[in-house]
């Protein structure tokens, strides 16, 4: 799904300034995943390889060009991150330069990755964080959106992970009214007790309508887009796209939100995307009405 902006309108897209570049995201599992949920919004799965997985020599070249750039925390993302054969020595070479976190839909960490996990961990002078994608503490609900199976291997990841003495962060997309936020967060700490996770915390994010969950639900319409107005009380800088940056094999994104849309692609390196990003594409309306943040500290 993708919008087109009329010559007209162009005066009335605000642009995102990079107040400073904070987090590089990478993608390093690509677009390939294990799973392939009904709303995942760059529609990643076993077959899909629009976005190649990064190598372990592509993600060096952007770590070299980030410290130089004063980049101080890095996340990796996917498709699933575990599937990339180079996975354990990305994770080594990344946190010779920063604090990481990991996202994974978490089904493919074992008992002896999660050793390895720690070892690599217990090496390195910074923090290494895993944010674990599950929909519900439900097996039912949970499977219906993930897949058969889905909800027991993410149980066991979660429980090889807290053996190993990290806690992750469960993330789920709200399938829920807003309102009912405070129940189930309760429900999902729960959840992650009775897993010995040591220090629960979880994160819900808004679902953007792309790739499956616009075929499964619905595309964005004409009326949901940011407009100047919207930021008469909002500080844009807040989005995080004001301070960071999303690469891939490919190219570096503005976002990891739009990482398969080509008019997202600011350059072939870091340095080629400092600069403003107009906010033409439906998406950036759920980032401004949600706050939206795909980083771990909200
Ligand atoms: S939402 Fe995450 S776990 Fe699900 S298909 Fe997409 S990348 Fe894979
Ligand atoms: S989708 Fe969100 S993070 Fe990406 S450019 Fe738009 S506002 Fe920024």
């Amino acid at each position: 799904m993708d919008t087109q902006i009329k010559n007209s309108d162009k005066k009335i897209i605000p642009e995102v300034p990079l107040k400073s570049l904070e987090t590089l995201w990478l993608q390093v599992g690509g677009t390939l995943c294990n799973l392939e949920c009904t709303h995942c919004f760059i529609s990643c799965g076993p077959k899909n390889d629009t976005i190649a997985m990064m190598t372990l020599s592509q993600v060096e070249d952007r770590l070299e060009e980030s410290e130089s750039l004063g980049v101080k925390d890095y996340y990796i993302t996917g498709g699933e991150v575990f599937i990339n054969p180079e996975i354990f020595e990305i994770l080594v070479a990344i946190l010779r330069y920063g604090p990481l976190d990991v996202l994974t839909n978490g089904t493919k960490i074992t008992a002896e990755k999660a050793r390895r996990l720690r070892e690599i961990q217990n090496a390195s002078a910074h923090p290494l964080r895993f944010r674990v994608s599950m929909e519900n503490f439900e097996e039912a609900a949970n499977d219906a959106i993930r897949g058969k199976n889905s909800y027991s291997k993410a149980v066991t990841g979660i429980g090889n992970l807290a053996q190993a003495g990290f806690s992750p962060i469960l993330t789920i997309t709200r399938s829920w009214e807003e309102e009912q936020d405070g129940e189930m967060k309760l429900q999902f700490i729960e959840f992650l007790r009775a897993n010995r996770v040591p220090q629960p915390q979880i994160k819900i994010l808004p679902g953007f309508m792309l790739g499956k969950l616009a075929e499964n639900e619905r595309p964005y319409n004409v009326e949901e887009r940011v407009t100047q107005a919207c930021f008469e009380n909002f500080d844009i800088t807040q989005l995080q796209c004001a301070t960071s940056r999303m690469a891939t094999g490919e190219g570096v994104y503005v976002c990891p939100i739009l990482v398969d849309n080509p008019r997202a692609r600011m350059g072939n390196n870091i340095e080629e995307t400092l600069r403003p990003f107009p906010l033409a594409h439906p998406a950036c309306y759920t980032c401004r009405v949600t706050g939206m943040t795909c980083k771990s500290s909200t």
